[in-house]
């Protein structure tokens, strides 16, 4: 079975073709710039070296389009035709509280979506263009969507209502969403496995990259994230605030003369370790800054553990113990230092990591110390995976 799985962006749009029999990825790639000038995609068959088409693609449609052809192509091809792919995995962003799994794309299913669009207002329309521009071009090719926030939908109301008034929820739907899922998801089941399976195992996955996320787990199910209604609560990102006083906008809104979706706007993309270390948004550039002696990117990488910490230490209590701490995301499996240094914050807990295995990169690794009170894991994850084996199940039990 080969399953395409599509992260559609306003602009953008990425995507891996899944061999399932042994869930190898046959190629992947990205369109930049649709609807802009100068669209570009780049396509890369697993093995043989990238491929480059600089076209025009005026929408997803011919995005998509433009997709098949570099699939097909005689030149970096990996299928001969496009009736080979059995079905198609999207990843949406918000399925609001309507949506505790993932599911079978129909037009019930859009207008859900749809529904949602007011909680995700940039990625869902994004994301149901990517749907209606494959359903075009292959419209008996099955279609799923596998959503961010579904994982989440098992935290208890305590854990996921804001302490607002409560026309707000009933009104908007303003609470916890939490994002990742799919990620958080992956992980968590990965280390079940690796625990052996114990009943009611607690624990607390640490998703770092650009954006970071932190779940509290109990046997399997989420009982608590560090994002919320947007992926913009929680621990400080590359150019994300995290949570901060909610006052904090109004006294910039009228001091700066802006708006609050301006004001939002600054908390999302010009903060985080971007706006505290002043070098940049990427944790490479900030390391390396730390280590020439920079203050302030030295402090922006204090501040993010800092909040890991407290995450972590909150969860612990949340969830009455810790059988395992899970890293992963572009920070949490490539930065040694960063794991040593926030295990070691939480020695009080009885954490211990082990520095001879913590110097690992990008591979699965049991980084426990000696006499460590929980596991402590690298977990790779595999966000594009997770989709196309959710859409494969989806498909095979119809
Ligand atoms: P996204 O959230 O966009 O999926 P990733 O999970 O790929 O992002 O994480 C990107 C982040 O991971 C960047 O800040 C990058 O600097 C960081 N990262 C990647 N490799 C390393 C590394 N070797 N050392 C430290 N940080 C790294």
């Amino acid at each position: 079975m080969k399953i395409l799985v599509i992260n559609a962006g306003s602009s953008s749009l990425k995507y891996q073709l899944f061999d399932m029999e042994n869930e190898a990825v046959m190629a992947k790639g990205l369109c930049e710039r649709i609807g802009i000038n100068g669209s570009v995609l780049t396509h890369k068959p697993t093995g043989s070296e990238p491929v480059k088409y600089v076209e025009d693609m005026p929408d997803h449609v011919a995005a998509i389009k433009l997709v098949f052809k570099a699939l097909t192509a005689s030149n970096g091809g990996v299928i001969k035709d496009m009736s080979e792919i059995n079905a198609v995995g999207h990843r949406v962003l918000h399925g609001g509280d309507k949506f505790s799994e993932s599911i079978v794309i129909d037009e019930k299913v859009k207008a859900a979506i749809r529904e949602c669009i007011p909680l995700g207002p940039l990625h869902n329309p994004a994301n149901l263009m990517g749907i209606e521009a494959c359903e075009k071009i292959m419209p008996d090719v099955p279609q799923v969507a596998v959503f961010d926030t579904a994982f989440h939908q098992t935290m208890p109301p305590k854990a996921y209502m804001y302490a607002i008034p409560y026309e707000y929820y009933e009104k908007y739907k303003i609470r916890r969403y939490g994002f990742h899922g799919t990620s958080h998801r992956f992980i968590s089941a990965r280390t079940l496995e690796l625990l052996g399976h114990p009943e009611n195992a607690r624990v607390i996955t640490c998703h770092l990259g650009n954006g970071s996320s932190i779940a509290a787990i109990k046997d399997g199910k989420c009982v608590d994230t560090s994002m919320g209604l947007t992926p913009l609560e929680g621990l400080p990102m590359g150019t994300r605030s995290g949570s901060i006083d909610p006052a904090i906008v109004g006294i910039i809104s009228e001091n700066e003369k802006l708006s609050a979706a301006e004001v939002v706007s600054i908390l999302n993309k010009q903060s985080g370790v971007l706006a505290i270390s002043g070098v940049s948004s990427d944790f490479r550039d900030i390391e390396d800054a730390v280590a020439k002696g920079n203050e302030r990117a030295k402090l922006a990488l204090e501040m993010f553990e800092y909040e890991i910490v407290k995450y972590v230490g909150s969860y612990i209590a949340a969830l009455g113990g810790l059988d395992a701490l899970v890293f992963a995301g572009g920070i949490g499996e490539n930065g040694p230092e960063t794991r040593e240094s926030i295990v070691n914050q939480l020695h009080t807990f009885g954490l211990k990591i082990d520095a001879e295995k913590n110097k690992a990169r990008g591979k699965e690794v049991d980084i426990t110390g000696e006499g460590s009170s929980a596991k402590i894991f690298i977990v790779p994850t595999n966000e594009e995976l997770m989709i196309a084996r959710d859409t494969k199940n989806l498909i095979a039990a119809r």
